[in-house]
This record gives structure tokens, sequence and C-alpha cells, in this order.
């Protein structure tokens, strides 16, 4: 099967397997829409991006952060746990969530360009291993709640690079203009450093930067470990002491259509190195422990969208063509990245073979909504019929997590499946859970 799918998913006379199960029966057995999440491809690929970090760096190797907010349950935090990665957490309900696992508190690292006094005091209370301080309020809220309490918290001062990486396209002159971060070239990074000194609750570790999402080229990458790098070389140079980590990030592409190259965890690790290890022997410095923050590249692929097709609809086109509509039983609410952000995606129809004769198609949601698109062009059979199901790959990433009850639609669930079986990790949303907060 093309990359876009995870790597248990099949097909066999036009019908889709995972892990031998076919999509018909999933569909029977646990409704539409849903996602469905393969356990042990998650596991692999977890594990994929922690091994290539240690045979690129070696002892200098430090952790994978998986970042929550691409997909999080309390089940997969578990296999977070169990694949020994780190994770990454950025507000008050996903630290709640790691913590609903059990998730050791020491590989958790806090996010967050607003993070709010009780959110600080949540994580230092319970131990979190690092914060990423995002402003110079932050700083103060830090060490006041840390001397309060009567601990000292390691830090991460989030800095940005002045670059902005999407896709093919990365941008390395001053992108400055964005609410994440302590700019570099403005001064407040190293303002930020010296606020931190003054604060002996406050332990500051190193340096962090993330500069996009979908990257599909390791470049930009390179660029900001330069220039972090030369930052901690002037932190040397200041304070005769070097700091000694570096956490650059995630932000590594996926497959979403057939024609994208995704970035592997064996070309992006050696290249990271690469640039690491130039930048400090440039500068003289020993070379940080290095993390990486991999969200969509970990979770991504490992799910797809099981839909089941509703209406379908030949509209006209101005140049005398027509088009397909082809509405599913979801849409926006449980995909919002199509209309929030162009995004492309593939679709088939999974539960019988349909035509080899394709037609331009659009699938579109069930919302009140003209921009409640899945899938904005597409050639799909001609004889798609209302019943049909329809398989979308690559929607693990930003699907379930940014799904919202827009029209009052009940979220999908997410069913895990391995060796065979499948299970509800997270259970569909009912009408009782949309009527339980009126009062
Ligand atoms: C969103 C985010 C990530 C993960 O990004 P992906 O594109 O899913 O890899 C990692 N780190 C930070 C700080 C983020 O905001």
């Amino acid at each position: 099967m093309a990359k876009v799918w995870s790597s248990r998913v099949s097909t066999d006379s036009g019908q889709l397997f995972i892990d031998g199960i076919a999509a018909s029966e999933l569909a029977k057995e646990f409704g539409t829409p849903a996602f469905f999440i393969d356990e042990a491809d998650f596991r692999d690929r977890s594990l994929a991006w922690k091994q290539a970090l240690v045979a690129s760096f070696g002892e200098k190797a430090g952790n994978v952060y998986y970042a929550a907010k691409a997909f999080i349950s309390v089940e997969v935090a578990k296999w977070v746990k169990e694949t020994s990665l780190g994770l990454d957490v950025c507000t008050g309900g996903e630290l709640a969530v790691a913590l609903k696992a059990d998730f050791p508190t020491e590989r958790i690292q806090v996010h967050g360009n607003n993070k709010s006094v009780s959110e600080i005091r949540r994580a230092i209370e319970v131990g979190v291993g690092v914060i990423v301080v995002d402003s110079l309020f932050e700083i103060n809220r830090i060490a006041t709640i840390a001397h309060t309490l009567g601990k000292t918290q390691k830090v991460l001062l989030r800095l940005t690079p002045g670059i902005e990486a999407h896709t093919h396209e990365s941008i390395a002159t001053a992108h400055e203009d964005v609410k994440f971060g302590f700019s570099i070239a403005s001064g407040a990074a190293w303002q930020a450093v010296l606020e931190v000194r003054l604060h002996p609750e406050i332990d500051l570790r190193g340096f962090h930067s993330h500069i996009g999402s979908q990257i599909l080229s390791t470049d930009a990458f390179g660029v900001a470990a330069d220039r972090l790098i030369e930052l901690m070389a002037r932190f040397r140079d200041e304070f005769g002491t070097e700091l000694a980590e570096l956490d650059l990030g995630g932000g590594y592409g996926i497959a979403y259509l057939p024609s994208d190259e995704p970035l592997t965890p064996e070309e992006v690790l050696p290249s990271l190195f690469h640039a690491v290890k130039n930048a400090c022997l440039l500068h003289t410095l020993e070379i940080p422990k290095v993390s990486i923050e991999p969200g969509r590249a970990i979770v991504g692929p490992t799910m797809f969208t099981l839909y089941e097709i509703g209406t379908v609809k030949k509209v006209v086109l101005e140049d005398g063509g027509d088009r397909n509509y082809i509405s599913v039983d979801g849409g926006m609410s449980d995909n919002i990245r199509t209309s929030l952000y162009g995004a492309e995606y593939m679709g088939m129809i999974a539960n019988r073979e349909a035509s080899h004769n394709l037609v331009l198609s659009r699938v579109v949601g069930k919302h009140c909504e003209t921009g409640d698109i899945v899938i904005r062009d597409i050639y799909l059979s001609e004889d798609v019929t209302p019943g049909d199901l329809l398989a979308v790959p690559a929607t693990g990433a930003y699907g379930r997590s940014m799904a919202s009850n827009y029209n009052h639609v009940p979220r999908p669930p997410v069913v895990a499946v391995l060796n065979g079986k499948a299970r509800v990790i997270l259970r569909r949303e009912s009408e009782a859970d949309l009527l339980g907060l009126d009062m």
C-alpha cells in the first residue's frame, strides 16, 4: 500500500483491511465516522525516532518528546510511556491526561505561550521535567511558585530564530512576527537569559525552537540549530559555563498524498547531528544534549477516518464540466485541516470494488458551511453511492485532537487495532454528552 496508509492497511477486491479486519466489519461494529489507529505502527514510529536520535547523537541524545497536541488520550499516553519517549503538553488538560496515564512526570515537558498561574503551579507540584519558557512574565511566575514550593525548576527558553518553515518552503529571513518565543534578532532572547539568571529557583538548561509544521526538507532545522548554538556561544563567553541542552522541536512532514515525500527519522537525524556538530566546532562548544518533538510524524500516518457516504450530487461547473459532491457523515467537526489551512487528502471507497471510471469529485461534510470540505479535489468512481464507505488516510494528527461539536455533532471514537483485534480507546460522544452541559 502507498505510504499514506499505516503499515498494516491492505486492500483486497476493493475492500480495505486493517490488520486483517475489513472496513465493512469495522463500520458495522463501531459506526461511522470513526478513527482507526494502528497501534503497532504507532509504537514502531515512536521507537524509530528514538532509535534514530540515539544512532546519530549517541550519548548526546536527549529525549524524543511526543507532542500530545497532535493526538492524545489516556491509552495513547500509556503507549508513549511504554516506548520510553517523553511527552510534550501545552495545557493543563493535556497534563491531566498524562497524569491519568501515570506518565512519569520527569519525562513531561510543558509548553505554551500563555500558561496560567495554576497550570504552572500544578506542573511544578507534580514535578514535570522541563518547562519551556515563552515570556518574561512567566519567568517571574515560575520563580515565585517554585520558591513557594521549595523547588528548583528546570527550564528551556523558547527562542525565535527568525525562520519559518512549512512544507517545501522555508523563509530564513527575519520571521519574527509570531506569538511564540523570544526573538534572537531583537535582543529579547538575551534579555530573557539575563532575567532567568536572577532567579535561583530556575535552572536554565538550554534553548528550544520549533520552526513550523509539515516540513519536508531538513535545511531549515540546520539553520535553526546554527542560530541557537551561536547564542549558546555568547552565553559561554559571558558567563564562563556552557548550556547543556538543545531542543529543536517537531514539524517533520508526512505523506498525505501519494506524491508527498515524508521526512524519515533516518534522514532527519543525521542531518541535524551534522548541523549541530559543525556549529559547535565553529564556536568550540561541547555538543549539547539534543531533544526533538515529533507529533504528526508519529501519529499522523497511523490513523485513517472511515465515513459513510450519504448523498451524491452532480453539480455543473462554469466551464461546462461537472463535479460530484459526495457528502459524508462527518466533516469539519472531525477534520478542520482542509478548511483551516487548505490541507490536501486522498481517499478511497473502502467497502467494494467500485467503477474504475473516475470523475472529478469533492468530499464534503454534513455541516452548515460551504467551506465544510474534507477533500477539495479528488477523482473517485462514477458509481459512488449512498451507503458506500470512504476511508481517508493520514488523519491521525490534528484530526480528532482539533475535533469540535459544531452543529451538535458528537465527536467520533478512536478505535485501536492490534493483532487482528479492534477495541475502542476513546468512545464516541453520545447525545447525553452533548446535552450534559446545559443547565
Ligand atoms: C506543534 C508542536 C510540535 C509538534 O509539531 P508536529 O508538526 O506535529 O511535529 C512540537 N513542538 C512544539 C513546541 C509544537 O508547538
